[in-house]
C-alpha cells in the first residue's frame, strides 16, 4: 500500500442539504477533485487534488461547497513548520526543485506599503476638492529634455524624444501569452486602449488578431527572443528589454512544452511541443556598453520612434543598477520586487531572492536625483500594488507610474491559488486548455479592468486632493507626503521618509 505521506491542504466541505448533483462543481474543476459515486448517485470530493482556487464554490447554484484549510496538523515544532516538512515530503517523492507561482507570501519581509501612511492637509495649504477642481492624473513616460529651446516665434525647437502618455499611472504588468490565455490578452488589450494606458506583451510575441492595439501595447524583447521580429518590435508604443523580474531575479523563464500548442508557438516562433527555455543572462548583454548597444539597436531598428524601457528585478545593488541603465539610452526603468507574481517559478527562488520594491525604489529616486540624472529616465514599479493606496505610496517614493499584474487577473477572477504553472487555471488564464480558456470572456475582462481601474483612479485623485497635490508630476518622489510607523531608523533612512508624529 502506498503511504501518502503529505495530507491535503485544504478541505471540500459540501453541505448535503443543499447540492442537488448537477455536477457543475466536477465540469468547472480541472483538478479533479469532484466526482459522481455512480453506486450511491452522491457527489465526493478528493480533497487531496484541491488547489482552492473557488471555481467551484462561485460555480455552484445553490451555495452547497466550502473549501478551507485543512484541520488536520502534523505535531507543531517551533523552527519546522508544517509546510517545511510537506515540501521535504515532496521533494523526497520526485526528487524534483518546488515548482510554484504567483507572488512570495514570505511573512517574515515585511510589506512595506502597510508601514506608510499618507498626509492630508488641513489648514494651510488646504486641500483640494477633485469634483470641483482639475487633477492631473495624466503621466508621460520617457526622458525628459535638460532644456527646452523655442524659436523667435516662441513655438518649441526642441525634438522631445519619443514618449507614452498615460491617462492615468496604472500599467497592466507583462504577462506572456502562452504563460496566460489568449483571452487574458484580448480582456487586456481592450481594456489598456479603453483606458489611455498600456498592456504589455511579455516575452511570447504578439498574437496576430492584437496588431490594432498596438497604440496600447507595449512589446517585450527577452533573452529567448521568442516572437521578436522587426514588425512586432514596430507594432508597440514602446520596446522593452527585459533582463528580470521579481519573482525570479537571476534566473530565466520556462514554458513547457504541453503550452507550447497551436497560435502560442506560431507567435514565439518556437515548434509546438518544444519547451521555451529563456537563458538567464541575455548572450548580448555584459555590460552598460552592451546594453547601451542593444538599447540603440532597437531604436534604430524602429526609426528612433519608440522609447526603450528596461525591466530589471529589484535586487541588492538596484540603485546602481538602474544608474547604468539611465546612461545607457533607455528612456524608462521597470523595477519589479520581491514580491512580484509569476505563471512559474521556484519557490525557493521566489521567497528568498531580491528584495521589496519599496526599498528599491526609493534607493533608485534617491541616486539617479544625486547623480543629477533623474530627468533622463523614468520609473515604473510593479511587485504588488494592491489598491489605489499602495499606487500614491509608491509614486511618493519616486515612481513615475505603477505596473499592476497580480491586481489586474484578480479582477478577471483569479483567486491566487498559485497554481499557473500546473496550466489548469480553472479561471481561464493562466491556461491554453481550449474549455478552460473559454472561462473567460474578453468583453467582460476587460470590463472588469476598466471598473477596477477607474476606481482606483478616482481614489488616486482623492488622495492627492486630500494632500493639497493636484497633479501626479508634483506627488513624484515627494517623501514629505509619507510618514513611517513601525520602522527602524535604518528602514525610515532607506526610504527617506520621516517617523509618524516626527
Ligand atoms: S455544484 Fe453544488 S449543487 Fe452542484 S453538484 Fe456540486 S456541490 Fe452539488
Ligand atoms: S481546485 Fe478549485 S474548483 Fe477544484 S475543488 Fe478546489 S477550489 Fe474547487
Ligand atoms: S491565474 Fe489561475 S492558476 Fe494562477 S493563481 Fe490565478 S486562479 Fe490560480
Amino acid at each position: 500500500m502506498k503511504i501518502q505521506w503529505d495530507t491535503p491542504r485544504f478541505a471540500v466541505l459540501r453541505d448535503r442539504e443543499l447540492c442537488v448533483n448537477c455536477r457543475i462543481c466536477e465540469q468547472q474543476c480541472a483538478f479533479g477533485v469532484h466526482k459522481k459515486d455512480e453506486k450511491t448517485g452522491r457527489m465526493q470530493a478528493n480533497a487531496a487534488l484541491c488547489v482552492d482556487c473557488q471555481r467551484c464554490v462561485a460555480c455552484c447554484p445553490t451555495g452547497a461547497l466550502q473549501i478551507r484549510p485543512s484541520e488536520n496538523v502534523f505535531r507543531p515544532h517551533a523552527g519546522w513548520s508544517q509546510d517545511a516538512r510537506q515540501e521535504i515530503y515532496r521533494q523526497a517523492a520526485t526528487g524534483g526543485v518546488l515548482l510554484s507561482s504567483m507572488g512570495s507570501s514570505q511573512k517574515e519581509v515585511p510589506c512595506y506599503w502597510d508601514k506608510l501612511l499618507l498626509n492630508a492637509s488641513q489648514v494651510t495649504n488646504p486641500p483640494i476638492d477633485p469634483l470641483r477642481e482639475p487633477m492631473e492624473t495624466e503621466v508621460y513616460l520617457g526622458r525628459r529634455p535638460d532644456k527646452v529651446h523655442r524659436g523667435p516665434d516662441g513655438k518649441l525647437d526642441t525634438t522631445l524624444p519619443p514618449h507614452l502618455e498615460l491617462k492615468t499611472p496604472i500599467l497592466f504588468a507583462a504577462m506572456s501569452y502562452g504563460a496566460i490565455s489568449y483571452n487574458v490578452h484580448a480582456a487586456l488589450s481592450r481594456a489598456a486602449q479603453a483606458l489611455g494606458t498600456y498592456y504589455n506583451t511579455g516575452e511570447g510575441g504578439l498574437h496576430r488578431d492584437l496588431y490594432p492595439y498596438g497604440a496600447n501595447t507595449i512589446v517585450q524583447v527577452a533573452s529567448g527572443r521568442f516572437g521578436v521580429h522587426r514588425e512586432y518590435l514596430m507594432a508597440g508604443s514602446a520596446i522593452e528589454i527585459k533582463i528580470g523580474q521579481g519573482a525570479k531575479p537571476g534566473i530565466g523563464g520556462h514554458l513547457t512544452g504541453a503550452k507550447i500548442v497551436g497560435d502560442v508557438a506560431r507567435t514565439r516562433m518556437v515548434p509546438e511541443g518544444m519547451d521555451a527555455i529563456s537563458p538567464a543572462p541575455h548572450h548580448d548583454i555584459y555590460s552598460i556598453e552592451d546594453l547601451r548597444q542593444l538599447v540603440a539597436s532597437l531604436k534604430e531598428a524602429t526609426g528612433y520612434t519608440k522609447p526603450v524601457i528596461v525591466k530589471v528585478a529589484a535586487v541588492h545593488n538596484i540603485a546602481a543598477i538602474a544608474s547604468g541603465i539611465a546612461r545607457s539610452g533607455a528612456d524608462a526603468i521597470a523595477i519589479d520586487g520581491f514580491r512580484g507574481g509569476t505563471g512559474a517559478a521556484p519557490a525557493r527562488i521566489r521567497d528568498n531572492v531580491g528584495i521589496p520594491i519599496e526599498l528599491a525604489l526609493a534607493a533608485v529616486d534617491e541616486r539617479l536625483r544625486q547623480e543629477q540624472i533623474r530627468r533622463r529616465i523614468s520609473v515604473i514599479a510593479s511587485g504588488s500594488i494592491r489598491n489605489s493606496a499602495d499606487v500614491v505610496k509608491a509614486i511618493a517614493l519616486g515612481a513615475d507610474a505603477v505596473s499592476i499584474g497580480t491586481a489586474a487577473l484578480c479582477a478577471m477572477g483569479c483567486h491566487m491559488c498559485a497554481s499557473c504553472h500546473t496550466g489548469l487555471c480553472n479561471w481561464g488564464i493562466a491556461t491554453q486548455r481550449p474549455d478552460l480558456v473559454a472561462h473567460l470572456d474578453p468583453d467582460e475582462g476587460a470590463q472588469c479592468l476598466v471598473n477596477l481601474v477607474n476606481a482606483w483612479t478616482r481614489e488616486i485623485r482623492e488622495m492627492m486632493g486630500g494632500m493639497g497635490i493636484n497633479s501626479i508630476e508634483a506627488l513624484c518622489g515627494n517623501r514629505l507626503a509619507l510618514r513611517g510607523v513601525g520602522l527602524t531608523q535604518k528602514e525610515l533612512d532607506i526610504l527617506g521618509v520621516k517617523h509618524a508624529g516626527e
